[in-house]
């Protein structure tokens, strides 16, 4: 297969017109070594191109790095194996997520290749928990820059900033300011890792395309003294700013990135403090193409997991009592989307309300209390009772037919509170939403044998399969997964003008129809974790449906097919040949290109 010296070749502008045109695909220029001119060393140290051992001879001459490579020519499956091999002799899920990282750096479509087609054992490394624990030792393992930072010290510069990111065909962004870091608290600039990671989920997950989306951290600085003393970290070294300042500076990135690319860009917010995050949703939603993941991602997907589980009830929604313990960030969002369905199912606003019960660590929420606790978001559920403190005299009073608890207190749903919801249900629904697994309210073994398996479990983090009396039941992972990445990409292909509170109820509907009768037999409320990816892809399918019917979605003309739409613009992990239309005919022909 060796090629000698004379027929080393130079690529004409004819030839590399034939080849750029091979990697515009929906309007969105893919890179090519021909279009950036990249060859040689570059090439190698361009992760969207590099194919490492799998250029072939041909390409390895002519876009200058033959010598440079060992002589061998692989293929991608034999590195696709290789890279299974050495992950798998990892022992450490830090070190995983090392070698992940590095091989993203690296060679992007075999990154790809490696998640998508082993997402069940790899979604845990790149995301939760193992991201988690990235985040908490940013500082400490950081070797490459990745994202983009827009600091306090940027206020009046954002747009500048913005341009300094290299890809200029943007369209989702995910944002952090890092203040409330999963369960971790104040993570400041180390929260870059959510942002790379929830991006990484939207390619595996719906085939975002990844050269068009960014990872952003806003950093302020942070109030987490254990960093600010840290000599690795990385970020800003004060207290958070607050107030007006940090305002103008969300106001200003809002504006700035509509202004390099597009109204249409999505914006995800992610990991923000509760009030800001209630706050900027409120304030962005009907201006920007924008979502808050926190809040209506969770939402979407607990009321998916509630819906599958009144497929088995056959308690219709309307006659359910709903009961949080709880009262944050994911409690209220979710109890908002479920007061939404409840309407949209034939109560008026005030039924619903009264159908939904929240606790918070003082008790439950009523209209006598007076605490600054209480925020606007939460008001309509406060009920006309007297003050409660106590919420197991609340669950005795409401007797509720789903009890969801998402307060980070593990063990708050005792024995005794699951052996009443047996009484008083015939088949009760109790999520423990709490992260990680050891903070859950109470754990999958506990709900199956204390029930006998009546109960209708979810929770926030996995649990092992429980078997019960020769059964096995499996507990479903209500993971924001099944939701985000769908999202985002209609929205991106569709041009959704704004994200509704409506498309999170469709979402949050679909994806309970998506589980099939025999995963409920089994204890299922989601589709197996396995499935995630076709799920998500028909899943953006259906949401882009509902968009062109409610108006929402502008791409024009209209795609008939919205399936074989949404699929034209996933991402395609296979390497391409960057060599067909410069030899379209046989290297020893008259033709030969000197
Ligand atoms: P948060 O801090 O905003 O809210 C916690 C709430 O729990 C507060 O209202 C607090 O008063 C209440 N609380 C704490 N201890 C309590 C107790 N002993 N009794 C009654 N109430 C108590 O947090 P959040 O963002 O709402 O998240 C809560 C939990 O939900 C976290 O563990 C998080 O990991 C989890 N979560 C899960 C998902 C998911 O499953 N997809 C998504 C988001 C959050």
């Amino acid at each position: 297969m060796f090629v000698c010296k004379s027929r080393l070749v130079s690529v004409s502008k004819r030839q590399s017109a034939a080849v750029s045109s091979q990697f515009v695909r929906n309007g969105s220029k893919e890179k090519s070594p021909q279009n950036h001119a990249i060859q040689g060393t570059q090439l190698l140290r361009e992760p969207a191109l590099n194919k490492g051992l799998a250029f072939t001879i041909e390409e390895r001459q002519t876009l200058r790095i033959h010598g440079l490579l060992p002589p061998v020519v692989t293929n991608q499956d034999l590195q696709h194996e290789r890279v299974l091999l050495n992950f798998n002799a990892l022992t450490s899920n830090l070190n995983k997520y090392i070698y992940l990282t590095d091989l993203q750096m690296r060679n992007k479509k075999l990154f790809y290749r490696v998640l998508i087609e082993n997402i069940e054992q790899m979604m845990p490394i790149v995301y939760t928990p193992t991201v988690g624990e990235v985040c908490l030792k940013y500082g400490m393992i950081y070797h490459q820059p990745r994202g983009l930072y827009i600091t306090i010290n940027d206020l009046g510069h954002v747009y500048d900033v913005l341009c300094n990111w290299p890809e200029q065909n943007i369209e989702a962004i995910v944002v952090t300011d890092g203040e409330r870091v999963l369960g971790l608290g104040d993570l400041g600039a180390y929260a870059m890792g959510i942002s790379v990671g929830k991006l990484a989920l939207y390619t595996a997950l719906s085939g975002v395309q990844p050269h068009q989306s960014l990872p952003v951290c806003i950093d302020v600085g942070t109030n987490n003294d254990k960093l600010l003393n840290d000599k690795f970290y990385t970020g800003l070294r004060h207290k958070r700013v607050t107030g007006e300042k940090y305002d103008a500076l969300m106001e200003e990135f809002m504006a700035a990135v509509k202004r390099k690319y597009g109204q249409f860009t999505l914006i995800q917010f992610e990991d923000f403090a509760n009030q800001n995050a209630f706050k900027f949703l409120h304030r962005y939603r009907n201006q920007y193409c924008t979502f808050n993941d926190d809040i209506q991602g969770t939402a979407a997907v607990a009321v998916a997991g509630l819906l599958s589980a009144l497929r088995v009830t056959k308690v219709p929604l309307r006659e359910n009592k709903f009961l949080f313990l709880g009262a944050g960030g994911a409690s209220t969002g979710i109890a908002m989307l479920l007061h939404r369905a409840m309407v949209d199912s034939g109560l008026t606003s005030q039924e619903a309300y009264n159908s939904i019960f929240l606790v918070d660590k003082d008790g439950l929420l009523v209209k006598s209390r007076t605490d600054a606790a209480i925020s606007s978001f939460q008001k309509p559920f406060c009920k006309d009772f007297p003050l409660m403190p106590d919420y197991k005299e609340v669950i005795d009073l409401v007797k509720p037919t789903a009890l969801l608890g998402a307060t980070g207190s593990p063990g708050l749903i005792s024995h005794e509170i699951i052996a009443k919801m047996s009484e008083w249900n015939e088949r009760p629904v109790i999520f423990a939403l709490s992260n990680p697994t050891s903070c859950a309210e109470c754990t999958a073994e506990d709900v199956y044998r204390i029930s006998k398996g009546k109960i209708l479990f979810a929770s926030g983090s996995p649990f092992d399969p429980v078997e019960y009396e020769g059964k096995t039941f499996y507990t479903g992972q209500g993971n924001n997964a099944f939701i985000f990445p769908a999202m985002a990409m209609t929205a991106m292909s569709c041009r959704v003008k704004h994200i509704t509170e409506h498309m999170f109820l469709k979402c949050a509907q679909y994806l309970a129809e998506m589980v099939r009768e025999e995963d409920l037999d089994r204890g299922l409320l989601y589709p197996p974790l396995g499935d995630i990816r076709e799920d998500s892809i028909k899943l953006a399918a259906r949401l882009a449906e509902y968009s062109y019917r409610t108006g929402i979605a502008t791409y024009y003309p209209e795609p008939m097919d919205k399936d074989e739409f949404i699929r034209e613009h996933v991402y395609d992990y296979e390497y391409r040949d960057f060599m067909p239309k410069l030899y379209p005919f046989p290297l020893d022909g008259p033709n030969e290109v000197k």
